[in-house]
C-alpha cells in the first residue's frame, strides 16, 4: 500500500471516529471548519480555477440560511424543503447576479462583488420579515428520519460526509471535459473558443456552482447554530472565505479544505496567543489576518497545498488513460465542395493601421495553400479573421459556400475551422494528453454534472484516446504526461497541431507550425502535413521557412501591407518579381 494511501486511510478513520474523543467544543469548530471548506471550495472552482474572484460569496450563505430559516420558522416547512427552496433561490439569483458581473473585465468584476455584497448584506440587516439585526433563532436542527442532528457530533457527520463527495465531485469535475474547458478560462479563453467552448456560459456554470456549495453551507450554517444573523454574511466573512481559498491553493480543491481548516483555527486562537495588553478587539484580528494574507501571496502564491504535496511521495498520474481498445470517435464528413474557403474583399483595420485590406483568396478542396507575406502582412490577422477571434470590417468569409464572417469562434470551430496559434496558446501547467485533448471538445457531449458523478468515463476514454492517437501522430508520444509548458517551444508547436487535429477539422489553419523546429522535425512536419492532404484535409499555411512551404504548398498567396500581391503555383510566384522585390525590400 503506498504512502499516501496509509495518509488517506488514517485520516478517514481518525474522521470517522472523531466525535469520540473529540470535546463538543473542538467538534463544532470541525463544522465551522467544514461549512468555511465549502464555500471555499466554490471560490476554488470559481477564483482559483476559472479567475474570477469574487467577494460575495457568504451572500449565497445568507440567502439560503435565511430562506431555510424562514421556511421552516414561519411555514413549518421540514429542513430538507428548506434546502431545495434555498438553493434555488441561490441558483436564481447567481444567475442574475452572474449575467451581470461576469461581462464586466478586470478590477471590475470584484469590484462588483463587493457591491453586491454590501448590497444584499444590507438587505439582509433591514428588513422585519429577516428579524432585522438580530435575525431569526431558534432554527429547527436537521432531522434524518427520526433522529434530529441536534449535537455538533451528529451534525458534523453530515457537514462532512457532503464536503468530502463535494470534494471528490469537483475534483473529477476538473478532470474531465468540462473541466479542461474551466481550466482555460482564466488565461486561455480565446484559445477555448476557438476549440468550442462557449465561455460565457462555462463561466456562468461555474459560477452558479461556487453559488450553489455557499447556498449549501449557508443551509448548514442556519440548521446547526439554529439561528440566522446578518453579521455572519458581512463583507469580512467574504474576504475569510477568499482567504481560505488562497491559502490552500487556489488552484487545488483539496486546499479549500487546508485552507478553511487554518483559518479557522488561526481566527479562534489568535486572541489567546495575542501578547497580553495587545488588546482583544475584532480590529487587531483583521491586522494579524491581514500580514498572513500578505506573506502567503508573498512566499506561497500557489498556497500551502503546492508545498504540502511536494513532501509527500509523488502519487501515481490517477487519471483515467486508455489502457484497453476504445470505440473511435465518430469522425466528420470532409467538406465535398470544390472550393472549401472563399475570402471575398475582406477588410480589417486597428484603428488607423489597415492590416488587412480587401484581400480576396481562395483554399481548394485537398489543397495545401500556403500564406506568405514579409513579417506584419497581416497573416495571422487574416487567421483570426477566419476562425471568428476578430470581427472583420468590411467583406465576405465563405466556409463550403456558407458565410461563416460574424459567426462565433465556437460556432466557427463547430463548423469544422481548427487552427493553431502563431504564439502558443497551451495551458502550461497541464499535460501534453490534456491540452491535445481540449482540441475534441466539440466531439464529446457529457457535461459538468456528469463530470462530477464520473458518468463521462467511457467518453472520456474515447476523447483521450483520440488526443493519443494524434500525439503520436506528431510524433510526441514519449510526451504524454509531459508539463506542456516545460516542453521546447518547437514540440509545444506540434502539441498545438495535434490540439487541431484532435478536432478533427474539415480545415486546418497552420500559423508557423515550423517556427522554432529542428531540421529532422521540420521534415517530419512535412510528411505529416502532406499525409494530411492525401486524407483529403485542406490546410492554409503560413510560414516563414520558403523551403518548407514551396515544397508543401498547391498553390501560395502572398500578402504585402495587408493586400494581395500575386497567387499562383509555387513556380509561378518564385519567380514573380514583384514577390522578388517585396522580400528583397523587406530584408
Ligand atoms: P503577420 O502575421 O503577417 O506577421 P499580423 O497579422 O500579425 O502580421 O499583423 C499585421 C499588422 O496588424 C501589424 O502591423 C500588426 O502590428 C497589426 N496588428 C495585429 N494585431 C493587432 C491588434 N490586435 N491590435 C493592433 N494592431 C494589430
Ligand atoms: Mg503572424
Amino acid at each position: 500500500m503506498s504512502v499516501r494511501r496509509l495518509i488517506v486511510l488514517g485520516l478517514a478513520l481518525a474522521g470517522a471516529t472523531a466525535p469520540a474523543f473529540m470535546t463538543e467544543f473542538q467538534l463544532i469548530q470541525m463544522n465551522y471548519i467544514g461549512m468555511g471548506a465549502l464555500i471555499a471550495l466554490g471560490l476554488v472552482m470559481l477564483t482559483g480555477v476559472a479567475g474570477v474572484m469574487s467577494f460575495g460569496q457568504q451572500v449565497f450563505a445568507g440567502i439560503a440560511a435565511y430562506a431555510t430559516a424562514v421556511l421552516t420558522l414561519q411555514y413549518g416547512a421540514s429542513a430538507w424543503t428548506g434546502l431545495i427552496a434555498g438553493l434555488l433561490i441561490v441558483a436564481l439569483v447567481s444567475v442574475f447576479l452572474g449575467l451581470i458581473t461576469l461581462r464586466l473585465s478586470g478590477h471590475f468584476m470584484p469590484i462588483a462583488t463587493l457591491s453586491w455584497g454590501l448590497a444584499i448584506y444590507f438587505v439582509f440587516g433591514n428588513l422585519d420579515v429577516l428579524g432585522k439585526h438580530t435575525g431569526l433563532s431558534n432554527v429547527p436542527p436537521v432531522s434524518i428520519g427520526d433522529i434530529a442532528l441536534n449535537r455538533p457530533g451528529l451534525a458534523y457527520y453530515l457537514i462532512w460526509v457532503v464536503l468530502i463527495v463535494l470534494l471528490v465531485a469537483c475534483s473529477n469535475l476538473l478532470d474531465s471535459r468540462s473541466g479542461r474547458a474551466i481550466r482555460a478560462l482564466r488565461a486561455r479563453a480565446a484559445m477555448a473558443e476557438s476549440f468550442g467552448v462557449d465561455v460565457a456560459q462555462m463561466k456562468l456554470a461555474v459560477f452558479v456552482l461556487a453559488a450553489l456549495l455557499a447556498g449549501l453551507s449557508g443551509w448548514f450554517y442556519a440548521h446547526v447554530m439554529g439561528f440566522v444573523s446578518p453579521t455572519a454574511f458581512n463583507v469580512q466573512a467574504g474576504i475569510d472565505y477568499l482567504f481560505m481559498a488562497v491559502l490552500g491553493g487556489a488552484a487545488s480543491v483539496w486546499g479549500a479544505l487546508a485552507g478553511a481548516g487554518i483559518l479557522t483555527v488561526v481566527k479562534i486562537h489568535l486572541a489567546g496567543w495575542m501578547p497580553a495588553g495587545a488588546g482583544t478587539s475584532g480590529n487587531f484580528e483583521i491586522v494579524v489576518l491581514g500580514l498572513l494574507f500578505l506573506l502567503v501571496l508573498h512566499r506561497a502564491p500557489r498556497g500551502l497545498t503546492p508545498l504540502v504535496a511536494g513532501w509527500l511521495p509523488a502519487g501515481s498520474p490517477a487519471r483515467t488513460v486508455p489502457v484497453s481498445p476504445v470505440r473511435p470517435l465518430a469522425r466528420r464528413a470532409m467538406p465535398s465542395e470544390a472550393t472549401v474557403l472563399e475570402v471575398s474583399g475582406v477588410t480589417k483595420r486597428f484603428g488607423g493601421l489597415v492590416a488587412v485590406n480587401d484581400l480576396s483568396f481562395e483554399v481548394r478542396r485537398g489543397e495545401v495553400t500556403g500564406l506568405i507575406g514579409p513579417n506584419g502582412a497581416g497573416k495571422s490577422t487574416m487567421f483570426n479573421l477566419i476562425s471568428g477571434a476578430l470581427p472583420r470590417d468590411a467583406g465576405e468569409i465563405r466556409y463550403r459556400g456558407e458565410r461563416i464572417d460574424g459567426l462565433s469562434p465556437a460556432r466557427i470551430a463547430q463548423r469544422g475551422i481548427a487552427r493553431t496559434f502563431q504564439h502558443v496558446n497551451l495551458l502550461g501547467r497541464l499535460s501534453v494528453l490534456e491540452n491535445v485533448a481540449m482540441g475534441a471538445h466539440l466531439r464529446g457531449r457529457c457535461g459538468m454534472l456528469a463530470s462530477m458523478l464520473r458518468a463521462d468515463r467511457d467518453e472520456e476514454r474515447r476523447l483521450l484516446a483520440e488526443a493519443m492517437r494524434q500525439i503520436e501522430r506528431v510524433g510526441l508520444a514519449q510526451q504524454l504526461h509531459a508539463v506542456a509548458g516545460s516542453l521546447p517551444l518547437g514540440q509545444q508547436r506540434l502539441v498545438e497541431i495535434a490540439r487541431a487535429l484532435c478536432a478533427d477539422p474539415g480545415l486546418l489553419l497552420l500559423d508557423e507550425p515550423a517556427a522554432g523546429l529542428r531540421y529532422g522535425e521540420k521534415q517530419a512536419l512535412a510528411r505529416l502535413i502532406a499525409e494530411l492532404r492525401t486524407e483529403g484535409l485542406s490546410i492554409l499555411l503560413v510560414e516563414h521557412d520558403m523551403d518548407f512551404l514551396m515544397g508543401l504548398a498547391d498553390r501560395v498567396v502572398v500578402m504585402q501591407f495587408g493586400q494581395l500581391l500575386t497567387t499562383g503555383t509555387p513556380n509561378e510566384v518564385r519567380v514573380n518579381p514583384a514577390v522578388i522585390e517585396a522580400y528583397l525590400g523587406a530584408e
